[in-house]
């Protein structure tokens, strides 16, 4: 062979790794750990592929490549090889919005207006049954719900954030978790300054964590003085966190703030600097178009909870418009007592139907955009979309498989319709965080289900005796 014909041959070869051309040798292939084989991949990447049967392979904690079958299976070389067969993959979901301690005291106060929810009944509640034991506990129990029905990225706000932290952890999740900072005295502290403190310490102790983050949470602008508000963005603002709040979540809200500050929630906290990238408002329910305007050019993102907006009657946010608007939106469940469940299938269902009714619209609020407000959009809105969100090459492993089989799902023309409007989070049976199943074949893996159901039970004789066993 001459000079010539061999960087022929070199070129050519070149020419082919980098296409991921058919034809790899053996030695050219990616190396994986894992590649898991399935009847339909849906990957919500930026041309919405599904691949039908497809394929992801995975190296460690990130997805080295993912398509259909064929060509992933040339692209990699697999240690191991799972094969699903007739079942869904989908990105895992992400949850902007919870309190997952909160999961035992769900049913204790159903039925009412936010305000008298929170100060004649949860308040209360947790000033007698809160502390760190139960929250690290209750937490397990919340972790479990939310694997099992395909949660795999949190973002929580509540007491003892440390123990919710060492909760999230042990069950493998991935987490932005909020300490709550709030003016009065709190099940964790008597004052804002000492929250503040704690929140400084345990920010820092999680900070080399690779899927817990802790980050400020001060409560709400009628809970925490313009001060405590400060100081809580100033933290974030020192840590270069994300920081996470209730805002103009009721009507009630709203005349509160108003009478105290002469604002709306918004604009007190816009005035706050509380407004900007990397925060995440929880609700938005009581905009006006003002409130709009400042929220549109702010990089501040909503996240949205429909069960828990209708259930405590606080309104139906205009997340319509927000989109249109290119505000950061994704979707999140609140907290077991006012919801009462973390699914975020039950989630999307609403979501894709409330504003159809508030708009008298049909067209608006597609199943396959609300897809996206649980997966990348989520991701997006808490400044992840790089890592997670969507099945992509070099972004986390970070997964969900579905069984939409028999008669109770097929046949499936859409999946985005039946994500939306069919399945709940039941028919999530296998749930992989950064490259580990924390769930498989409905089996959790990282929790113990005896260990959670003697949890569970203790917890509710601690609420029984509290309130007496009366609801
Ligand atoms: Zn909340």
């Amino acid at each position: 062979m001459n000079l010539r014909s061999i960087i022929w041959v070199v070129l050519i070869a070149g020419a082919s790794l980098a296409a991921g051309a058919p034809g790899l040798r053996a030695a050219d292939r990616r190396a994986a750990d894992l590649l898991i084989e399935a009847d339909h991949v849906v990957s919500m990447n930026p041309e919405m592929a599904v691949w039908e049967p497809g394929a992801v392979a995975i190296r460690g904690n990130t997805i080295v490549a993912v398509g259909d079958l064929e060509t992933v299976r040339r692209q990699v070389r697999a240690r191991r090889t799972e094969r699903v067969g007739n079942r869904w993959i989908l990105p895992g979901l992400v949850n902007l919005h919870a309190h997952i301690a909160m999961n035992p005291m769900r049913g204790v106060a159903d039925d009412m207006e936010l305000m008298a929810w929170l100060r004649r009944y949860i308040f209360p509640l947790e000033a007698k049954l809160v502390n760190a034991r139960f929250v690290y506990e209750a937490s397990l129990l919340g972790c479990a719900e939310l694997i099992s029905r395909g949660t795999t990225t949190v973002v929580d706000m509540y007491y003892f954030e440390d123990d919710v932290a060492r909760a999230v952890r042990e069950a493998g999740l991935r987490g932005w978790l909020g300490q709550t900072i709030i003016d009065f005295k709190a099940p964790d502290f008597a004052t804002p300054a000492e929250a503040l403190q704690y929140t400084e310490a345990t920010m820092q102790r999680w900070r080399a964590d690779p899927l817990v983050r802790v980050i400020p949470a001060p409560h709400s602008c009628y809970t925490c003085s313009p001060e405590t508000l400060r100081l809580a963005g100033e933290l974030a603002v020192r840590f270069d966190s994300p920081m996470t709040y209730h805002l103009a979540e009721s009507a009630n809200e709203v005349a509160d703030v108003r009478k105290r500050y002469d604002a709306s929630p918004v604009e007190h906290a816009a005035r706050l600097g509380l407004l900007g990238k990397g925060r995440l408002a929880a609700h938005c329910v009581q905009l006006t178009p003002a409130d709009l305007g400042l929220l549109q050019g702010s990089g501040t993102a909503v996240a949205h909870n429909p069960d828990s907006n209708l259930k405590l009657a606080s309104g139906i946010a205009p997340i319509p418009e927000i989109r249109r608007r290119g505000i950061p939106v994704g979707l999140g469940t609140d907290g077991a007592a006012s919801n009462n469940r973390l699914d975020l299938f039950a989630a999307m269902d609403l979501a894709a139907k409330i504003h159809k009714q508030r708009d008298s619209d049909p067209t608006v609020m597609p199943a396959r955009d609300v897809v996206r407000m649980a997966t990348i959009e989520g991701a997006a809105a808490i400044g992840a979309e790089k890592q997670i969100g969507s099945l992509e090459p070099g972004k986390q492993a970070d997964l969900i498989v579905l069984d939409l089989s028999g008669p109770l799902y097929e046949p499936v023309h859409n999946i985005y319709s039946h994500l939306v409007y069919v399945a709940h989070g039941e028919a999530v049976i296998g749930t992989m965080v950064a490259g580990r199943w924390l769930m498989k074949d409905r089996r959790l893996l990282t929790l113990d289900p005896k260990r959670l159901a003697r949890l569970a039970s203790g917890h509710r004789g601690e609420i029984q005796r509290i309130t007496g066993g009366q609801p």
